[in-house]
C-alpha cells in the first residue's frame, strides 16, 4: 500500500526528530512491503519566517489532502525570539490551535507506558508500578469548559468571571465511539471519567457513554470520578486500559499520566477526527535548549509514528515491531542524554533512530 504523509518538521528539534521518524517508517515500508511518500510542510515559526503566518492556507489544505500528518514541534524560547513580538494569533503555536482546528480534531490520545528498563524514572513505588503499566488517555479536545462562551464582568460591585462548560450529546458520542475503537485494538476495557455527582454535563456524559457501549458488548466499562481517577492513577495505574474524558479533566490526567511514565523524550501522541485521519506527535515541545546538537530523544516522535501506523493505516503489525524494537534498543542498554543512567550507552539522535530502524524485522 501506498500512504502519503505530511511532515510538518517546525521549530527547534522538529526536524531533527521527524527525520528520524520517517527513516523508521522508510524501513518499515521495506520489510513489510509498503511505501511511504513525504509532503513537507511549513508550521511555526519557520512559517512565520518564510510566510509571515505561523500555517498558511495552502499548507492546512496540504494537511488536509494526506492520510495522515506527522508533526515535530513548534515555538522558539520564549519571550526571547522575534516570533513572539506580535499578536498571539500569529505565533508559532497558534499553528497548532490552527491546525487542529482546520482538520477536526476532537479526540485526543495520549498513552502513558512504562518501559521496564526505564522504571528506574518512575517517580512510584517498585510494588505500585510491578510489572508496568500500559495506558491511554483519550481526551474530548474541542469541546467543554476551553471552548465555551466567558466572560468578566461587574456584579453587585465585584469583579466576577463566567467560563461555561457545555457538551452536545453528539460531541460525547463521536470520543465515545473512538475510545471503545481503540479499547478493541487493547484490553477491550473503558473507564469513563466525569464528575457526575456534580455536573449536568458529566451525567449526559455517562448516559451518552452508556448507549455507546451497548455497541461494543466486547469492551468492559467502568466510570469513575476525577477525583477519584487522579488518586488512582498513582495508586494502582495497572487497573487502566483507555481512560476516555472530557476536554478539562483529560488536560490534568494525561499530564499527571505522562509524569509518572518519568521521561518526557518517549511520550507519543495523537489527535484524531471523525475519520481515520490523524495527526501525530511527540507530547513535549521544540527543546530550543537542545535544538541542532544530536542529542533530542527521538523516541516519542517514533513512537508517535507507531501510532500513526495502528490508528491511521490499521497496519497493527507493523507498529509492533516498532514497539518491540524501540524496546530491544533500551534494553540493550542505548540511551539518549534525556534518559541516561549509568552503565549504559550513551547515543545521539541519529544514531538512536539507526539503531532502532536495525531492529525493526
Ligand atoms: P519542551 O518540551 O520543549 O522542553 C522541556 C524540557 O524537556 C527541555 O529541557 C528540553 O530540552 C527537554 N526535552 C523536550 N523534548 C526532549 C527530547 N525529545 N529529548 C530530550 N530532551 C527533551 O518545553 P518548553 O521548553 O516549555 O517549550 C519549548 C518550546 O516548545 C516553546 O516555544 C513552547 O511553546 C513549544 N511547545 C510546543 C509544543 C508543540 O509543538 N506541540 C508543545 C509544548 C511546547
Amino acid at each position: 500500500m501506498n500512504y502519503s504523509i505530511a511532515v510538518i518538521p517546525g521549530d527547534g528539534i522538529g526536524p531533527e526528530i521527524v527525520r528520524e521518524a520517517c527513516h523508521v517508517l522508510d524501513r518499515v515500508g521495506e520489510v513489510y512491503g509498503h511505501q511511504f511518500s513525504y509532503t513537507e510542510v511549513d508550521m511555526g515559526g519557520c512559517s512565520i519566517d518564510k510566510y509571515g503566518v505561523p500555517l498558511t492556507d495552502e499548507a492546512l489544505e496540504t494537511a488536509r489532502k494526506s492520510d495522515a500528518v506527522l508533526l515535530g514541534a513548534v515555538g522558539g524560547k520564549v519571550g526571547n525570539s522575534r516570533w513572539y513580538d506580535v499578536a498571539p494569533n500569529l505565533r508559532p503555536e497558534a499553528g497548532l490551535l490552527a491546525i487542529r482546528k482546520g482538520l477536526g480534531l476532537f479526540a485526543n490520545l495520549r498513552p502513558a507506558y512504562l518501559f521496564d528498563e526505564l522504571a528506574s524514572a518512575c517517580p512510584l513505588k517498585p510494588e505500585i508500578i510491578g510489572d508496568g503499566f500500559d495506558l491511554i488517555i483519550v481526551r474530548e479536545l474541542t469541546g467543554g469548559l476551553y471552548f465555551g462562551a466567558r466572560h468578566t464582568e461587574k456584579v453587585d460591585g465585584v469583579e466576577t468571571a463566567v467560563d461555561t462548560l457545555t457538551y452536545s450529546e453528539k460531541e460525547i458520542r463521536r470520543v465515545a465511539v473512538k475510545a471503545f475503537e481503540i479499547a478493541m485494538k487493547r484490553k477491550k476495557h473503558v473507564t469513563s471519567v466525569d464528575k457526575a455527582n456534580v455536573l449536568d454535563s458529566s451525567r449526559l456524559w455517562r448516559k451518552v457513554v452508556n448507549e455507546v457501549a451497548k455497541d461494543y458488548p466486547e469492551v468492559t466499562v467502568d466510570h469513575m470520578l476525577v477525583d477519584n481517577t487522579a488518586m488512582q492513577l498513582v495508586m494502582n495505574p495497572r487497573q487502566f486500559d483507555v481512560i476516555l474524558t472530557e476536554n478539562m479533566f483529560g488536560d490534568i490526567l494525561s499530564d499527571e499520566a505522562s509524569m509518572i511514565t518519568g521521561s518526557i523524550g518517549m511520550l507519543s501522541s495523537a489527535s484524531l477526527n471523525e475519520s481515520r485521519f490523524g495527526l501525530y506527535e511527540p507530547s513535549h515541545g521544540s527543546a530550543p535548549d537542545i535544538a541542532g546538537q544530536d542529542i533530542a530523544n527521538p523516541i516519542a516522535t517514533i513512537l508517535s509514528a507507531a501510532m500513526m501506523l495502528t490508528y491511521s493505516f490499521d497496519l497493527d503489525r507493523e507498529a509492533q515491531a516498532v514497539q518491540v524494537a524501540v524496546k530491544q534498543v533500551l534494553a540493550e542498554g542505548y540511551r539518549t542524554a534525556d534518559i541516561m543512567s549509568e552503565g549504559k550507552t550513551k547515543v545521539g539522535t541519529v544514531k538512536m533512530g539507526e539503531l532502532i530502524c536495525e531492529r525493526i524485522r
